[in-house]
């Protein structure tokens, strides 16, 4: 078993996946060389701040409807949840639900808790917060700080057990373990799978767990998914702790993201039985073939499947054969995370586009169950190889590529990303809702989406008149990668260049 719930906590993915953050060059030499075992990541002698692990394990902790968060941390740590309470207000938005908050209490912690504990400050935190939101389990996220000082934040929820009758679960997801936000994705999941969820009283064959994010276009999946008789269960964000505790009773589970169903999904199947559909992401006509034949497959719903299949593409054919004329060798630049970055370039590719650089801000060089991600070894296996590069979300970077490459549009998926290929005057595509492509349908809209960004670039053309960038012009001389060194020196260097 590769995922082991008697660990108190998730390794890292450095350590379990052999991610990296660091590295350019092309796809196949990438995956040919994580298939090898050869793949070392690089360093940067000079990088921006970027997001922690801490921000993804809340992210997704804050949003089971009846849990609250305690983050016994310094009070900035806590600022990710800002974000959070809006996604919460729109996805209880989008399901007709009544708007509220997430429940969630940071023990703020300061140089006094730093230098004697926080102990008082944690047990403080965890009875407030079951006094104020009466939460059937309250989880504690770890920090730099509650880390570094080596607070016994298990032992604390220990003493707390007789006092608070819910489930008291640790979250080691302290920021400097991790160069990648996704490792906070596994160290929450690890306490779902390990606190939360039970073996299955009755297994229910129509159920099919589907990781995802905030779920906003459900419909789609739930239409394709009940026309083969099967009904799907949306997990993490908008759950109920019950309903986690019996993800055990489905019959399998997918995920829209392979970077954050990896280790939720390897889980469920090693502890509890319940089979990982290892597929493509249903992002374009051949993930969504190799997200469904493969579920068709592990269930036994082949013929219902290849009929559905069959069905979808016809009703699309024409509309895609239009688009597909209008995007023709288009150039485009991605930047998202790893699972979607591999998957959108094959889907962009399906439209046509010629995509000249994936950028993705990290690279697991396998998934849990073993292997390179099933959608970067696909584009692997092309006749064309794609030019791609690993960095946290460096913007610095992605300015000089972009203005280099001068793209016609910049598809990305980071709050915050998409300004920046604007100010450059290209247009930019956020793709900030997971199912913006899902299915034979979403590449369709998604396609119509590119083309109308390409149709009137009046904007970004205007906004770009009138921008100044905050980077010397030094800097916007330089090669994009001036600061990645391949061969991940020993010794860092520290830049005295002003960018
Ligand atoms: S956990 Fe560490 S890296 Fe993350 S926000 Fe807090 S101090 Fe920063």
């Amino acid at each position: 078993m590769t995922i082991n719930l008697k660990a108190t906590e998730a390794k890292v993915r450095e350590n379990r996946l052999s991610s990296i953050t660091a590295y350019k060059g092309s796809v196949k030499d990438m995956v040919q060389k994580a298939g090898g075992c050869g793949l070392k990541g690089g360093e940067r002698c000079f990088t921006q701040t970027t997001s922690c692990s801490l921000g993804c394990a809340q992210g997704q902790l804050v949003m089971i409807q009846d849990a609250a968060v305690v983050g016994h941390s310094a009070i900035g740590c806590g600022s990710d949840t800002i974000q959070s309470n809006i996604n919460k207000r729109r996805g209880h938005f989008s399901r007709e639900w009544e708007l509220t908050d997430i429940n969630y209490i940071n023990t703020n912690m300061t140089e006094e808790a730093t230098v004697f504990g926080g102990k008082a400050k944690l047990r403080e935190g965890v009875r407030e917060a079951y006094r104020r939101f009466n939460p059937k389990a309250i989880f504690v996220t770890t920090s730099c700080v509650s880390g570094i000082i080596g607070e016994d934040v298990s032992g604390i929820l220990s003493e707390l057990e007789q006092e608070i009758p819910v489930p008291l679960v640790p979250v080691h997801c302290e920021g400097f373990r991790s160069r990648l936000w996704a490792s906070g994705f596994d160290a929450a999941f690890h306490a779902i799978l390990s606190y939360i969820v039970k073996p299955a009283e009755k297994k229910r064959p129509e159920l099919v767990n589907i990781i995802n994010f905030a779920g906003i276009g459900r419909a789609q999946v739930t239409r394709l998914l009940n026309r083969i008789g099967l009904v799907p269960q949306f997990i993490v964000q908008f759950t109920t702790l019950d309903q986690l505790s019996r993800l055990s009773e489905a019959a399998a589970t997918l995920s829209f993201c392979g970077t954050l169903g990896s280790y939720l999904a390897t889980g469920l199947e090693e502890h509890f039985g319940v089979p990982y559909i290892k597929s493509l992401q249903p992002h374009g006509i051949a993930g969504t073939d190799s997200w469904l034949r493969e579920l068709g497959r592990v269930l036994g719903k082949e013929d219902e499947v290849e009929a559905l299949i069959a069905e979808e593409k016809a009703a699309i054919a024409q509309e895609l054969a239009e688009l597909q004329t209008k995007l023709n060798g288009k150039r485009v630049v991605i930047g998202m995370g790893p699972s979607f970055a591999q998957n959108y370039t094959r889907l962009l590719d399906e439209l046509g586009m010629d995509v000249v650089w994936t950028a993705s801000w990290h690279f697991d060089q396998r998934h849990d169950y073993g292997e390179v991600p099933a959608a970067a070894q696909d584009l692997s296996e092309w006749d064309k190889d794609i030019p791609v590069s690993v960095s946290e979300l460096q913007i610095f970077e992605i300015i000089n590529l972009l203005r280099e490459l001068k793209p016609d549009v910049y598809v990305c998926r980071h709050p915050g990303m998409a300004i920046w290929a604007a100010k450059l005057g290209i247009p930019a595509i956020f793709v900030s809702d997971e199912y913006q492509s899902f299915g034979y349908q979403g590449i369709i809209s998604f396609g119509s989406r590119i083309a109308d960004a390409l149709a009137n670039p009046t904007f970004v053309r205007y906004l770009a008149s009138k921008i100044k960038l905050p980077y010397t012009n030094w800097w916007l001389e330089q090669d994009a990668f001036k600061y990645l060194d391949e061969a991940a020196p020993s010794s860092k260097v520290r830049s005295k260049e002003v960018i």
